[in-house]
């Protein structure tokens, strides 16, 4: 049994190991599609690039973990084969060219360039390939699919968006997930597979985050800055944990990351900085390894898991947000009672094989998670029946859009977006709340593919909820139905 055949069982990981996968582009959308296609079980991809500087954001994190050799290409491709060694990866140092294209059952445009765009998007018309074209900005993203061996849209209206804009984190990151996930419905489907229809589009700088107007989306030298003395806290570094980790680091984020686990075997498809670490601890191993990507990341581990004890000990820190990257309901209520008694923010995050939610409680807001979700019963049940420790393997895809999505929506609590960075007007861009509290992904439903939600309030007033829970008080929030 061959680590990387730890997936989804629905999934051939045959199938998977035999499909081909070209990558144009090496920036950073493109080094988070590396990262998750080799997690995947991809078999194979070429990955062309001619652009030979040394990576000088963390956001091209597989090429700079490398180190500094050159070009970019061949450093990425170093990494995928840590990550899995099974894939057979071939950099091409060059411009695109037909060439690259045979054989690829799907071509991934990972760049800015329209130029670049319109060349990749007429070698996938000549070879009948699914093409996915995607581009990000700091707090944007676009990705279009257009699959030639079914049908012929035209090109995409949103070539150009983000031309000769730097590519953002954790857009990127999520630009490059739903990439993958559709790449994995081409190379292995499944029968609930419902394919990206077109476009699908994201823009943190909106309220309603997903499906703004193409108009919407920001352009310009716009940039995430993180205020220098905020903290977070990233309680489990399993599956979303790596995400949240890698993001919220590459932000430049000072983290304290709690977790007593160490890594297994099975883990190693979706926790993809822990390709060389099976027996190390997980959160000390994440640490080390968000070293490599810069100097300026600031990372202390803590290798122990949540505990009543652990609480209280927090109770005398101050974080700026709090992520619970967790797979138990004990751990949720624990973390819930800390924001809660300290009005921090929290995210929460939960994925399957094909679906993610985060759901957020930001104090003066929303309600409390355990108010909206009733924890009590949830771990009675965990005790009894079912816990996410006993699901079989998930993979890579929701545990990364989550991660991602979790530090997309702390910006407003950890930092700011800040307009015209390369010329003398720069300014502080608001960040609007976001419409719900609950944000998910599916991966097989076009309507809610992303979407979010306002929580339904349960009155809880009649239960023992009222006189229990601490968010009570702090906000005036009516719980009927
Ligand atoms: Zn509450």
């Amino acid at each position: 049994m061959h680590r990387y055949y730890s997936q989804e069982k629905k999934f051939s990981t045959e199938s998977l190991r035999s499909s081909k996968v070209g990558i144009f582009g090496s920036g950073p959308i493109s080094n988070f599609l590396c990262a998750y296609l080799a997690g995947l079980g991809i078999g194979s991809a070429v990955l062309v690039s001619n652009d030979r500087k040394t990576p000088k954001n963390s956001n091209e994190f597989l090429a700079r973990m490398r180190g500094h050799r050159k070009p970019k290409v061949k450093s990425i491709a170093d990494m995928m084969g840590f990550i899995n060694p099974d894939m057979k990866v071939i950099p091409f140092p060059s411009i695109p060219n037909r060439i690259f294209t045979e054989g690829c059952d799907v071509i991934v445009d990972t760049t800015n360039d329209p130029d670049h765009k319109y060349l990749t998007d007429k070698y996938s018309k000549e070879t009948g390939s699914l093409l996915l074209s995607c581009s990000s900005s700091p707090t944007g993203f676009s990705v279009f699919a257009n699959d030639y061996s079914e049908k012929e849209y035209n090109l995409s209206p949103s070539m150009d968006i983000f031309k000769d804009v730097d590519q953002g984190s954790f857009t990127s990151a999520i630009a490059a997930a739903i990439c993958a996930d559709e790449i994995r419905k081409k190379a292995c489907p499944v029968d609930e597979d419902i394919k990206l229809e077109k476009r699908i589009d994201y823009e943190l700088l909106t309220s309603q985050r997903y499906y703004p107007k193409y108009r919407n989306l920001r352009r310009g030298n716009l940039e995430c800055c993180v205020d220098e003395d905020k903290r977070v806290l990233v309680v489990g570094a399993g599956g979303i944990g790596t995400y949240a980790l890698l993001n919220l680091a590459m932000l430049g984020c000072a983290i304290d990351v709690y977790d007593g686990d160490i890594v297994e075997m099975k883990n190693l498809n979706r926790q993809l900085l822990y390709y060389s670490a099976i027996g190390d601890n997980k959160a000390i191993e994440a640490a080390e390894k968000l070293q490599m990507i810069g100097k300026d990341v600031e990372v202390m581990p803590y290798p122990e898991n949540i505990t009543e004890k652990v609480v209280e000990r927090l109770l005398k820190k101050e974080y700026a947000a709090v992520f619970s990257c967790v797979d138990n309901w004990k751990s949720r209520k624990l973390i819930n009672q800390y924001c809660v008694e300290t009005s921090t923010p929290m995210f929460d995050g939960g994925v399957t094989s094909f679906d993610g939610d985060l759901r957020t409680y930001i104090p003066g807001e929303s309600d409390c998670l355990d108010c909206r979700t009733g924890y009590d019963d949830l771990i009675d049940d965990e005790i009894e029946n079912f816990s996410c420790r006993n699901l079989s393997a998930n993979v890579v895809m929701p545990n990364a859009i989550v991660g991602a999505l979790m530090a997309a929506e702390s910006m407003r609590f950890i930092g700011h977006v800040s307009d015209g960075v390369n010329d003398r007007t720069n300014k502080v861009i608001n960040i609007p709340a976001p419409e719900g509290n609950t944000f998910l992904y599916r991966s097989n439903d076009n309507y809610k593919r992303f979407m979010q939600v306002e929580t339904k309030k349960i009155c809880r007033t009649e239960k023992t909820y009222e006189n229990r829970c601490f968010c009570r008080g702090k906000n005036e929030v009516c719980y009927a139905a």
